[in-house]
């Protein structure tokens, strides 16, 4: 789950990591109240779940206060990468001595959170990984010194970044904080780009964005509020309504599995022998003949779709109960595709006599299907 610059800020600030004293508005008349209260210039700023905003025309610097109320409306009126900008962050405009990169993140490879800085900041850091790749700076922390982090052990990544000392403690304190807050909300990214010297030479997080990892928010209750609905992708949610986890991807065989292991299998073998993956679909566990119907719709509104395979070990879940649900969906909707079922496990022999007489291909193992579906909805 991503949280906005102003949400992310609210935790730095208390956690003690400094940063500008902005507000969060959500019509340009609270936007002139803000900037009389913190006065002028200030920048006014797009909450969006969007990068490079700036670009956009959703970061504006005004410096009159007649000036406030119609840059407040132009950008309450824009959308940015296709979400609307509903709220408004106004800050007191900072003098910028130097800006640099700042973040954290998971590094799967080393199976650490690393830190990445750059002492260009500001600008976009993909590139900066690509044109200069040497001015990237990383610094990697085991899981388990996430929440203890020594400042002395960070000081000389941080005078990379700021080579005076009293501003490089800042930035290692900063880091320190940021460690902790990362392992605390389970976040997967804390980015600040750009980390500033402002302009009583003081260290402070200009922007902020911060990623929560959705598998542990069911331990982040205070965070299940911040949750923006604009950017969820509606297919995910409808999915998780309807008991089943979704998740899309580029390629063209659609999936149907139950278990979350043996989906990731099912794509690997797709994969392995050509084919290209949809999406993950899990059913679950119990699966009643309704969530197939609902994992079929799920499936079909990908206009991509060249073949589904259905790959079913039961346990808990019933083939038969999956073979009713096929037919059931291929009673209520057109499906233009081929299909291939693979059903083992409980009720094996009933699932697999309700679904004879059907156009439907079968496959005895996981490979089988895997190719069939290849083959029939062609290469990737
Ligand atoms: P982003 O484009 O979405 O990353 O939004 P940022 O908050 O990073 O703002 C983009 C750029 O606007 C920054 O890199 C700064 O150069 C500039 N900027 C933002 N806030 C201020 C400010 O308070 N003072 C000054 N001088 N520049 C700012
Ligand atoms: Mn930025």
């Amino acid at each position: 789950m991503k949280l906005h610059e102003y949400q992310a800020k609210a935790l730095f600030r208390e956690v003690g990591i400094p940063c500008p004293a902005d507000r969060a508005v959500s019509t340009a008349a609270e936007a002139v109240e803000a900037a009389k209260a913190l006065g002028l210039p200030v920048v006014l700023k797009a909450q969006v779940h969007a990068g490079g905003r700036g670009k956009a025309g959703g970061v504006k610097l005004v410096s009159k206060l007649e000036d406030i109320k119609p840059t407040a409306e132009k950008i309450l009126s824009l959308t940015i990468k296709d979400l609307p900008v509903r709220k408004l962050l106004v800050a007191p405009a900072a003098e910028i001595k130097k800006e640099v990169y700042l973040s954290i993140l998971i590094d799967r490879g080393t199976r650490k959170a690393v830190f990445i800085g750059c002492a260009e900041g500001g600008v976009e850091i993909e590139e900066t990984a690509k044109t200069n790749p040497g001015a990237i700076l990383r610094y990697e922390v085991a899981a388990k010194e996430l929440q203890t982090l020594q400042h002395a052990k960070v000081m000389p990544f941080a005078l990379k970044l700021f080579s005076n000392p009293k501003q490089a403690a800042e930035v290692a304190d900063i880091m320190v904080k940021l460690a902790k807050l990362f392992a605390d909300k389970d976040a997967s990214l804390i980015e600040i780009n750009p980390l500033i010297a402002d302009g009583h030479d003081k260290i402070i997080a200009l922007d902020a964005k911060m990623i929560v990892d959705d598998n542990a928010m069911f331990r982040h209750a205070e965070l299940e509020p911040l949750r923006d609905m604009d950017s969820e992708n509606q297919d995910e949610l409808d999915a998780k309504a309807q008991g089943l986890s979704f998740i899309p991807l580029d390629g063209t065989i659609g999936c149907m599995v139950n278990g979350a292991g043996l989906a990731m299998a099912t794509m690997d073998t797709i994969k392995h022998v050509g084919g290209n993956p949809a999406n993950f679909l899990d059913v679950g566990g119990s699966s009643s003949p309704d969530k197939v119907v609902a994992a079929f719709r799920l499936i079909l509104k990908n206009p991509k779709i060249t073949a589904i395979l259905i790959n079913i070990f039961g346990g808990i879940t019933r083939c038969d109960d999956i073979a009713k649900g096929i037919l059931q969906s291929l009673e209520q909707m057109n499906v233009p595709v081929p299909i291939i079922v693979r059903l083992v496990g409980t009720n094996e022999e009933q699932g697999r006599k309700l679904l004879e007489g059907t156009k439907l291909g079968t496959a005895k193992s996981l490979v089988e299907g895997a190719r069939k579906a290849t083959e029939l909805g062609g290469r990737a």
